[in-house]
């Protein structure tokens, strides 16, 4: 088979792609497996029993199913819940959010192949331009969404000690360097893979650094305020028209739905909506009509705030407990859970290299995410890179202990060969 340029880029050698690959034949193997690895949001029984309670409503409602399943939405998106969805961010964040502000995607993970393609990339001057991330380690699903190569440019961080195996990462700004290739900033927060949450001063400054260089700050939300709301910090929401601030209903227990939101300037959501038509003709409508009547009524903000947070909240706090337990003895450091649902593990001076730890937890039936995957855009080589790795305390708590359970004895073995 022949393929174009854009074919052997998407279908060729990719970390995530080999990644997913290995994660799902895991899946498919007799060997009992602790999935500490996937970005799946858990089950949450209240969760789910509301959505399970919104279906049978669409179901029993006059016509409202028939709707749902016989109509193409605008490319913009699901009218009715655009709206809701605006009249919530105003009533919520006190920002000037109209529906002209929100379009909906078929999931964030395209959002972002749009957005980034959108501002990096080739121009019609014979410029090349980058997405800048501030802050790696950053989202793995960034690393082959850009059309053309060289697509990123990153900045390690500064390290910050909170106690003896706790530790937090932090823009470094005296690095940060913004030229005239770069096209947009962006950072998610909180941070997948390590739960940071940026601070509120840190996105200020972000903020202003877009404006100064006119370009668009682009937030990924996924896990952020005001829904799905896995965050266990204070950190403040930020919007205005220069920055584009990408939602998901995805954490929220609706991964299944492919549904993104991004609430922008006007003339972004044109770009936006002009994408979906021609390469969707219109974004699904099961995720916004299932969320519909919870966004208008604010529910979702109470839900996450009292089920969704401290159900991941409390899965933190004992994960951490079984690590220190664990791994008592060990160099070992944390990322400070500040939110999402993972946890960065930091073992300073591995001997082996984190793809080596990943594939002998592997063949103990414990998939996690080795760290050298969340650098999309770092060329310079940094032992650190290959020091830590990324688990997911998502899943039930048993198969949360047994995981770490292994790590901890890998690791031990690790560091025992030197
Ligand atoms: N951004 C971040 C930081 C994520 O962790 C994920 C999924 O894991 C996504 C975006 C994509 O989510 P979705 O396409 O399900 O909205």
């Amino acid at each position: 088979m022949r393929l174009s340029k854009f074919g052997q880029k998407f279908t060729g050698e990719s970390g995530i792609l080999q990644l997913m690959a290995d994660l799902g034949q895991a899946m498919t193997t007799d060997q009992e497996i602790f999935m500490l690895g996937g970005g799946n949001p858990g089950h949450i029984p209240q969760v789910q029993a509301r959505l399970r309670q919104r279906m049978e409503a669409i179901l029993a409602n006059d016509n409202e199913f028939e709707r749902l399943v016989g109509n193409y939405d605008a490319p913009q998106g699901e009218k009715d819940f655009v709206e809701a969805l605006a009249g919530l961010l105003r009533r919520e964040c006190g920002w000037d959010v109209q529906p002209e502000n929100v379009a909906l995607t078929n999931g964030s993970q395209i959002t972002f192949f749009y957005l980034f393609n959108l501002f990096a990339g080739a121009f019609a001057d014979g410029s090349h331009k980058k997405i800048l991330l501030p802050l790696t380690p950053e989202y793995i699903g960034y690393v082959d969404a850009g059309l053309t190569d060289d697509f990123f440019a990153a900045n390690k961080p500064e390290f910050e000690y909170l106690d003896e195996h706790t530790f937090k990462y932090r823009v470094n700004f005296d690095a940060l360097e913004i030229t005239d290739d770069i096209g947009a900033i962006c950072v998610s927060r909180p941070t997948n893979p390590t739960g940071n949450v940026v601070t509120d001063n840190e996105i200020k400054k972000l903020d202003a650094l877009a404006r100064k260089h006119h370009i668009p700050l682009i937030i990924d939300n996924a896990y952020g305020t005001p829904f799905p709301n896995i965050i266990f910090t204070e950190a403040t929401p930020l919007w205005n028209e220069n920055t584009i601030l990408c939602m998901s209903l995805s954490k929220l227990g609706l991964p299944g739905a492919r549904t993104g939101i991004i609430i922008a300037n006007e003339e972004v959501v044109e770009a936006i909506s002009a994408l979906n038509a021609i390469i969707s003709l219109a974004p699904g409508s099961f995720g916004p009509v299932m969320a519909l009547d919870m966004v208008r009524s604010g529910e979702v903000i109470k839900l996450s705030q009292e089920v969704i947070k401290p159900y991941y909240q409390g899965k933190a706090e004992q994960a951490i407990d079984v690590l220190w337990e664990e791994l008592h003895g060990l160099d070992f450091y944390i990322h400070k859970a500040e939110g999402a649902f993972f946890l960065w593990l930091w073992f300073k001076g591995l001997p082996i290299t984190s793809q080596a730890l990943y594939e002998r937890l592997k063949g103990r039936g414990t998939l996690v995410i080795p760290g050298h995957h969340f650098y999309p855009g770092l060329k310079e080589e940094w032992p650190h890179k290959y020091e830590c790795i990324r688990m997911s305390y998502a899943q039930d708590e048993a198969v949360v202990r047994q995981g770490i359970r292994i790590i901890a004895e890998e690791v031990k073995k690790a560091y025992g060969e030197v």
